[in-house]
């Protein structure tokens, strides 16, 4: 009896230990949080240099807003830029940056980003991306705007690379995994919680976390709670963008900075809320009221704009264009395909399509052609005046929409995120739109993408460093 006692013990013992053995969280040596072109740039990084990662996305498919982006992406020096001879310098580029954001920028953080800006165009070309056209965003004064050719959207393309590599790198990639929170203890971060698919919560511990979660412009009740004056605007955003690491860093040493700088992206089609990239401006599209009137220079920065559009009878704006701008964006034709676009063969038609006066429409189309024949735009000095316009032509209602957050969790050029001393906080790191500081009170169109690949990769190598 005594034996069959001892003996059901030691299988007792057995059972439990296995139990226990895997019931022990996982464990990885880098957990990454978000899928989007940050997080998929630091998971890449770091497993070149060795590591294990686990990269935990809570929505069912890649890509967040990096998957959405469609104007381009900007860099001084890459391969595609540096022999066009278009007199750009990593001075210009930075001057561009800062004067958009009205100088409040970080200029440590900023600096880095036209650094390395060339080198993330490079190695993304390096992974197979066509980032081979050139153009130019809003506030820029050179052309360093890089896009797939025939200016297709640049999000789907970098996103398209980048997945490529997950899968050739073989690194753990969890969709509908939701990070729920951040396991911190003796003042370092140690691991994550994560509740997947079917609801299960589990742990893994790890040796870095890195934030890249993106931004908060998918959820109006954030927006509106950090920037009141932005109540019953649309958003560009997609549904996961809902500021996650607000929630797991409340019970941490941080304070989030500049939560109040909110972008508005100055051309939303209202009904939708889809983004009319500004690459439709860069080509020479322009911006008339709805009496038919041109009022700004098409090419201000996007804070500048959005708000004198806000103050135009009734609020609405008309974006037109001609064929030439059409041909020279396939980002056009689509648009054209989802019903935005009211199209008309003379000035006349266009006016009345639009419910305008049509000697006004007739006045403002004829002076704007006479200043680009000019070189010079008398009325609001748009600086660059690429094309005239003639019929055909193409309109697309528009009005300022939510696009970006410029505010989030503060880092360093290690991409460590820092707590209210300014101190780096172990075993945790951040990139992309979930920080805040580099693009100062307003961002320059196409810096996100640049942004998101310059720091998630110094996320990726800074976690490296730390493992060595
Ligand atoms: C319509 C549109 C057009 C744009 N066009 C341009 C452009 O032309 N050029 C440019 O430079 N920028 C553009 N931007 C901005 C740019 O795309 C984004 O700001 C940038 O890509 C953000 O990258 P990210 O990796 O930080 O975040 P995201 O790409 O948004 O990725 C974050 C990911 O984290 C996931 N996530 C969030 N919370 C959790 C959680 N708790 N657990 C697990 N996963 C989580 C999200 O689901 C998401 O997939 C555009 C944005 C939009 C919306």
């Amino acid at each position: 009896m005594r034996k069959i006692i001892v003996g059901m013990a030691i299988v007792f013992a057995i059972f439990g230990g296995i139990m226990a053995f895997l019931e022990r969280p996982e464990r990885t040596d880098v957990v990454v949080i978000g899928a989007g072109a940050s997080g998929i740039s630091a998971a890449i990084e770091a497993r070149q240099a060795g590591l294990s990662v686990v990269l935990l996305e809570k929505m069912p498919r890649i890509g967040g807003n990096s998957q959405r982006a469609t104007g381009g992406m900007n860099a001084v020096n890459s391969a595609v830029q540096e022999n066009d001879g278009l007199g750009d310098s990593e001075n210009l580029y930075l001057a561009d940056t800062l004067a958009a954001g009205h100088f409040q920028n970080d200029r440590v953080l900023a600096k880095l980003l036209v650094e390395k800006s060339g080198e993330a165009i490079d190695w993304l070309i390096g992974l197979g991306a066509d980032l081979t056209d050139l153009g130019r965003l809003a506030g820029h004064r050179v052309d360093r705007t890089h896009r797939p050719s025939g200016g297709a959207p640049v999000g789907s393309e970098v996103i398209r690379v980048l997945g490529e590599q997950l899968v050739q790198l073989g690194i753990h990639l969890r969709v509908e995994n939701k990070v729920i929170q951040l396991l911190y203890e003796d003042n370092r971060v140690t691991g994550v919680l994560v509740r997947n698919e079917e609801g299960r919560e589990y742990e893994i511990m790890a040796d870095a976390v890195v934030i890249a979660s993106g931004g908060f412009g998918g959820s109006p009740e954030r927006f509106v709670f950090y920037n009141p004056d932005l109540k019953g605007f649309k958003t560009t955003n997609h549904a996961g963008a809902t500021g996650d690491y607000i929630d797991l860093v409340a019970d941490l040493p941080i304070e989030l900075i500049d939560m109040e700088k909110i972008q508005a992206h100055p051309t939303v089609e209202p009904h939708f809320g889809i983004l009319i990239t500004e690459a439709i401006r860069g080509n020479g599209g322009i911006l008339i009221n709805v009496e038919g009137n041109r009022f700004t220079d098409e090419m201000a920065f996007r804070d500048i704009l959005s708000e004198e559009m806000r103050q135009q009878p009734q609020g609405g704006n008309f974006l037109i264009f001609d064929e030439s701008i059409r041909n020279g964006l396939s980002a056009a034709d689509a648009y054209i395909d989802m019903h935005l676009v009211k199209e008309a063969e003379s000035i006349d038609e266009m006016a009345q399509v639009l419910g305008i006066d049509s000697a006004i429409l007739t006045r403002t189309i004829e002076r704007y052609n006479g200043f680009v024949a000019g070189g010079s735009d008398e009325d609001y000095q748009r600086m660059d005046l690429p094309v005239q316009l003639t019929a055909p032509f193409y309109a697309i209602l528009v009005q300022p929409g939510v696009h970006y957050c410029m505010g989030g969790l503060p880092i360093n050029e290690n991409a460590q995120v820092l707590d209210r001393d300014g101190v780096p906080i172990q075993g945790l790191f951040a990139c992309g739109e979930a920080t805040g500081g580099i693009h100062g009170n307003n961002r320059l169109g196409g810096n996100s993408m640049t942004d998101s690949i310059v720091f998630g990769r110094i996320a990726g190598q800074s976690v490296a460093g730390v493992k060595k």
